[in-house]
């Protein structure tokens, strides 16, 4: 498991200065995830879930311990070399979607692909397209993220998620403002592109059904994992 690894967790602490002195949310996590595994983060509001998400994806650095991602550490990382690799590895869905609200669906997908190459080209904009099909939204391609409902603009931020074909993607509670059919639906896609091209998959969430389609289930609770095992 450890050589195979294309995420890598250990020991890591996140410690924020607060007007109230040091707090300590994530304390000494480990855990690893080989390719095209997938994992649910659980535990109750507050434990360290999107704090640890954001750790593994490089959006932000831990106080202490190291996160590898496919093998490179993100530590000791220039910002723009962290951006580089969140580019050219990493998907994410955030949690309030954070789409542009100037730029269309569709131009919202291609964000990933601006950064990287200065500018998309006919055979990247195809692509957007094709997944901008498969979310379900082609009617709505050129739609702003304001005349789309939140279940929309959720699938619009999945496929942007999906547009740098990233080996691992990670999903801040991709159900969470979705009603039952909604939800079923981003969850087909999201295991639908996991078993199709293999991406390692981490998703936060707070529905158990859910979090048991994964390969795993580790559990927060304080800033801790206090279970980690398989489904
Ligand atoms: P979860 O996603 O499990 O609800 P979070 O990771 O968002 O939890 O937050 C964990 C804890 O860290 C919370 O107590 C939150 O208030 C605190 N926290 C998150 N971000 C910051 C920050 N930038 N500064 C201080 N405290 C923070
Ligand atoms: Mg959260």
């Amino acid at each position: 498991m450890t050589d195979n690894s294309l995420l890598q967790v250990e020991r890591v602490t996140k410690t924020y200065a607060t007007a109230a002195g040091a707090l300590t949310v994530l304390h000494e996590v480990s855990f690893a995830l080989g390719g095209g595994e997938s994992c649910a983060i659980v535990g109750p509001s507050g434990s360290g879930k999107t704090t640890l998400l954001g750790l593994c994806a490089g959006l932000d650095e831990p106080t202490t311990g190291t996160v590898r991602l496919a093998g490179q550490s993100l530590q000791g990382l220039a910002e723009d070399d962290r951006a580089r690799v969140r580019n050219e590895s990493v998907g994410f869905v955030f949690q309030n979607f954070q789409l542009i609200p100037t730029l269309t669906a569709l131009e919202n997908v291609l964000i990933p692909l601006d950064l990287r190459a200065g500018r998309a080209d006919a055979g990247a904009e195809r692509l957007a397209r094709e997944l901008v099909d498969r979310v379900g939204l082609g009617p709505r391609m050129h739609h702003y993220p304001l005349q789309l409902s939140g279940g929309e603009q959720q699938r619009v931020a999945l496929a942007r998620a999906f547009i740098n074909r990233p080996r691992i993607l990670f999903c801040d509670e991709p159900t969470g403002n979705l009603d039952g059919d909604t939800a079923r639906a981003m969850v087909d896609l999201i295991f639908g592109l996991n078993r199709e091209r293999g991406t390692t998959l981490v998703l936060v969430t707070h529905d158990l059904e859910l979090a048991r389609l994964t390969g795993r289930i580790l559990r927060l609770r304080g800033g801790r994992v206090i279970a980690d095992e398989p489904t």
